[in-house]
């Protein structure tokens, strides 16, 4: 059997497999891996499944063709998808509304698909070798999601850096409630000091000579795959319930997510159109606007997991789709203000009853602003990415009560919470390796 080569969006690196790509992260030449070509995914080689595994067994097999990890394809997703997410229509809508519940995992957001998919290859390739420290710079979700998908496996060790006081409370529980091989530095300083250490520390010839470096944000390839599963398996079954192709709205920062809705349309599944929801970081919306790519700093929102200036995935887009026409082919996006995230979700709460964390009410609003006709016309799902009681002190207030809180969040409130400060430089950061 041919293999599946993984090429750098650069074009300057060495071609791999996909255990290269995973293990690897980010290509040496500073691109980001992408599959020389799509795997064919036979339609009907899925009927009749709807588990999470059981899909993906079948629908990423393409992807890991003439790969080591091909054999363990299967226990992997086993261990890593065994996540429930639902897409429950949103029954006081007079229009076909559905929500794909994204945050039924350990830590309550999307990011438990990708950290745990990533933790299990990487079980895999990695296990009784020496020991990988893995750095993750985190604004909220990746860092907790990471480190629960890590802990106590005793090959790695993960170390958190996330920005002092810029963290919800709640998620700055799930950064620090770990010990073991789970290490919490709280820097003084922003995000983007975080990701500057991070990146100091991988070019940092004295660091990398005494450890085994390696990232976990959503560059990672081992990240994107899993994430496609949910939007096949969630297409699959309203095209099951309505007909027609779902339509998806989907909360965006980095792009990882809304990459592996594009993904999954392009095997062929049945979706419609995608659409971004971003916060007031309008880069992605004021590219497919003017043409004009212009990143620039990020500003801080109430949604701070989308709070990303320069979308680290767009690599990949603008690799598929390099001109802004054939991007606007795929792809409409727009951007929500804060005012109107809080707007939305106290108007939803009353018309609807369901309580949106302030990313998924980016699209929530989103699709308020589509014409009447077309939200009649087809399915639309909101990809609801995060649950609303990881942000206590955004949604209480807007709907006027408590949010209930789930029992795997809820165990996690109770632990104590461990964490150095430390000042945003590199020899901190290496001391605290130590
Ligand atoms: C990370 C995150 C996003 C943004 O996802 P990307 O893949 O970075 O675009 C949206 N919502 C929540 C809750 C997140 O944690």
């Amino acid at each position: 059997m041919t293999e599946l080569q993984y090429m750098s969006t650069r074009g300057n690196a060495q071609p791999v497999t996909v255990s290269g790509a995973i293990a690897g992260g980010l290509a040496p030449d500073g691109g980001l891996y992408l599959p020389a070509r799509l795997p064919v995914v036979e339609a009907h080689a899925l009927d009749g499944l709807t588990s999470l595994p059981d899909i993906a067994r079948v629908a990423l097999g393409g992807f890991f063709e003439g790969d080591r990890l091909q054999p363990l394809l299967g226990e992997i997703v086993e261990a890593a998808l065994d996540l429930q997410a639902p897409t429950t229509p949103v029954e006081a809508s007079p229009d076909p509304l559905h929500v794909l519940e994204l945050f039924h995992g350990p830590t309550a957001a999307f990011k438990d698909f990708g950290a745990r998919f990533l933790a299990e290859s990487l079980e895999r390739l990695e296990a009784g070798g020496p020991r990988l420290t893995i750095l993750v710079a985190t604004s909220g979700d990746t860092g907790g999601a990471v480190a629960a998908a890590f802990y106590r496996r005793p090959w790695a060790r993960v170390v958190i850096l996330y920005p002092r006081g810029l963290v919800s409370p709640r998620q700055e529980q799930q950064l620090t409630c770990w010990g073991e091989n789970v290490t919490s530095l709280r820097i003084q300083g922003t995000f983007d000091d975080c990701q500057r250490l991070v990146k100091e520390a991988f070019v940092d010839a004295s660091l990398s000579s005494r450890h085994r470096l390696s990232s976990a944000n959503s560059i990672n390839i081992g990240r994107l795959l899993p994430q496609m599963v949910y939007y096949i398996a969630s297409s699959l079954e309203v095209e099951r319930r309505t007909r027609l192709p779902a339509s998806y709205i989907i909360p965006a920062g980095n792009l990882g997510n809304a990459f592996a809705a594009v993904w999954a349309r392009a095997l062929g599944f049945p979706i419609g159109r995608i659409v971004l929801a971003h916060n007031s970081n309008r880069t992605v919306p004021d590219y497919l606007q003017t043409g004009v790519w212009q990143p620039r700093a990020s500003i801080a929102t109430l949604a701070s997991a989308m709070d990303v200036g320069n979308p680290s995935n767009m690599e990949r887009l603008r690799a598929l789709y390099p001109t802004v026409d054939e991007m606007r082919g795929q792809l409409a996006a727009d951007s929500v203000d804060d005012a109107a995230i809080r707007r939305r979700i106290v108007e939803d709460y009353a018309e609807f009853g369901r309580i949106w964390c302030p990313h998924t009410a980016t699209a929530a609003e989103v699709y308020r602003r589509l014409p009447a006709a077309d939200r009649r016309d087809r399915p639309w799902v909101l990809a609801a990415t995060a649950h609303p009681a990881k942000f206590p002190e955004v949604v209480e207030p807007l709907i006027g009560g408590t949010v209930e809180v789930p029992s795997s969040l809820a165990r996690l409130l109770q632990l104590p919470r461990r964490f150095q400060d430390l000042p945003p430089t590199l020899t901190a950061l290496s001391a605290a390796l130590e």
